[in-house]
């Protein structure tokens, strides 16, 4: 009786995870030519100076336009890139077209998402200084974010790669802080040039505890000397509180979303001209 039942629980079961399996298995195999097809893409977003509202850079986002499902997000298909491999292709793709974008854009920087495993690959700090000699793009213009995720496992490899990635010329960023493990340690100890503050603790402002998180990383930041950027930025009282605290640089969609190169292209030109108008109205 009960090894009926298993089985009847089984049978409830085998179907769906079959639908699941096989739903996964075509987005791979959609993947694995989404690149040769020219379905991936790079939108951008920008990075505000707080203080003068001028933007400092742009961090390099990439979507992948299907043509069934429409504008997938990274949510999506970086887990599914990153158990295939798939990511040191698709990371590379994302590196030199950011990085060739950025060439033709003035003075801003480019920041670009390195996953754990392109971070393990042994070819890229070769890969980072070829893609920079072939798009032209000053190593100072180029930043590249980690997750304390990729310090975890063997901190001294870590250290040599980063070490190797800083002599290139680039800046170092650590994503999405506060939400790993953490170890201020890290952040001593490794050639950070820039802390991000996670989103979830902008959100989340309004509440004490939040609060005073984001207020000792930004200290934290300025005493180590890093540039602190905080994610996520929505509204006016989350600005008006960063400001106060001294952060140096926001993320948002306070600010702006993320969007397609030619409308960045344009949005930096009217900002830009803003600035200018300012500056000569003044
Ligand atoms: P991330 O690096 O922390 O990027 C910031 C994410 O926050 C982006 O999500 C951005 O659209 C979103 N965001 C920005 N401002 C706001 C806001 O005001 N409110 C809210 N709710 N969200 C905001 P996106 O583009 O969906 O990317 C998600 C994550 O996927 C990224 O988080 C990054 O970890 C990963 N990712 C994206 N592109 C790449 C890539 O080319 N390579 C790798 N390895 N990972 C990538
Ligand atoms: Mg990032
Ligand atoms: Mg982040
Ligand atoms: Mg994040």
């Amino acid at each position: 009786r009960a090894k009926q039942s298993g089985r009847a629980t089984m049978r409830v079961f085998e179907p769906r995870m079959d639908i699941e399996l096989q739903a996964r298995k075509a987005l791979e195999y959609d993947l694995r030519q989404a690149l040769a097809r020219n379905q991936l893409e790079v939108h951008y977003q920008p990075l505000v100076e707080l203080e003068n509202g001028r933007i400092a850079g742009v961090e390099a986002l990439a979507r992948w336009r299907h043509p069934e499902h429409g504008l997938v997000p990274p949510s999506s298909f970086i887990p599914l890139a990153e158990d295939t491999g798939l990511i040191v292709g698709i990371g590379e793709w994302v590196l030199r077209t950011a990085c060739a974008q950025a060439a033709a854009w003035p003075e801003l920087r480019v920041a670009v998402n390195l996953s754990p495993i392109q971070f393990r690959h042994s070819e890229l700090v070769e890969t980072v200084r070829q893609v920079l000699v072939d798009t032209g793009l000053a190593p100072h213009r180029l930043e590249l974010e980690i997750t304390e995720s990729v310090l975890l496992h063997d901190a001294a490899a870590a250290r040599e790669i980063l070490t190797a990635l800083k002599e290139t010329g680039v800046f170092i960023v650590m994503d999405d802080f506060g939400t790993g493990y953490s170890s201020l340690g890290y952040l001593n100890s490794f050639p950070f040039d820039k802390i991000k503050i996670d989103k979830s603790f902008i959100s989340d402002l309004s509440a004490e505890k939040s609060n005073a998180i984001v207020r000792s990383v930004i200290g934290l930041g300025q005493s180590l000397n890093m540039i602190t950027t905080a994610e996520g930025v929505e509204t006016p009282e989350q600005v008006e509180f960063l400001l106060r605290e001294g952060c140096e640089q926001v993320q948002g969609y306070h600010f702006g979303r993320p969007i397609p190169a030619d409308a960045m292209t344009t949005l930096i030109g009217g900002w830009t001209n803003d600035l200018g108008e300012g500056r000569s109205a003044a």
